[in-house]
């Protein structure tokens, strides 16, 4: 399997392909190779793959050739448990993006940037990146009014440390990922979740929240 036959199997558009030629891969790593039809055909997955075994790639692909044209209000979120990571996603995102017109962002933080400016960046991204902390405060602004009622894909990366609240994570995760949960809907929000362990805890929460869960593992 190449990113070419993407093309053929999934209308992968040939501008993304390119784009991704032009970062230098030249074929899939293992857990994209496993991930990117998966979430192509629109299957919630669970991947267990180490950090630096490509699963950036491996779901911004997937919502880059979902999502189309632009359509302003975010109708894919990527949840992560730092900063730091948020900003490393939106680079590549950043790059992966480049033969898209589709607008992307990440959360900042309150001495970044003001409550009003924050809110109206989400509200016109196609693509949103967040820490659940960050988000889920500007949520619980009453001046606020962000809607996530048209996303897609919510992607969960590093599971394993928002879950075990390991990281920048001062709140409750699953608190924050329930309030999160309810303001995208059901319909036709698909889960994705990237973990490098995989723990009895997070098996349970997937099979309670992801219908035809694939597991996959690299
Ligand atoms: P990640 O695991 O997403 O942090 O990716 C680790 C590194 O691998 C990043 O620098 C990516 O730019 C790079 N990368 C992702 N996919 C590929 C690929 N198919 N071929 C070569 N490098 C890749």
């Amino acid at each position: 399997q190449s990113f070419s036959d993407l093309v053929e199997r999934y209308k992968v558009s040939q501008g993304l392909v390119d784009t991704v030629t032009q970062c230098g891969y030249s074929e899939p790593t293992p857990v994209q190779r496993q991930a990117l039809p998966c979430m192509l055909e629109d299957r919630q997955i669970f991947a267990c793959a180490p950090t630096g075994s490509g699963k950036t790639a491996a779901f911004l692909l997937p919502i880059l050739h979902s999502l189309g044209a632009p359509a302003g209000g975010p109708r894919a979120l990527v949840l992560c448990p730092t900063r730091e990571l948020a900003h490393q996603i939106y680079r590549e995102l950043l790059r992966l993006s480049a033969a898209t017109q589709l607008r992307c962002s990440v959360v900042r933080s309150v001495k970044e940037s003001k409550v009003k400016e924050r809110e109206a960046t989400i509200r016109k991204s196609d693509i949103v990146i967040s820490t659940p902390n960050r988000l889920c405060y500007l949520l619980n602004q009453d001046a606020v009014n962000i809607t996530l009622d048209k996303v897609r894909w919510l992607i969960i990366d590093e599971a394993d440390k928002l879950f075990e609240g390991s990281s920048e994570q001062s709140g409750d995760f699953r608190q924050q990922l329930d309030q999160v949960l309810a303001a995208c809907g059901s319909k036709q929000r698909r889960i994705a979740m990237f973990s490098a362990t995989h723990t009895p805890s997070l098996a349970k929460w997937c099979r309670h929240h992801m219908r035809g869960l694939i597991n996959i593992t690299v």
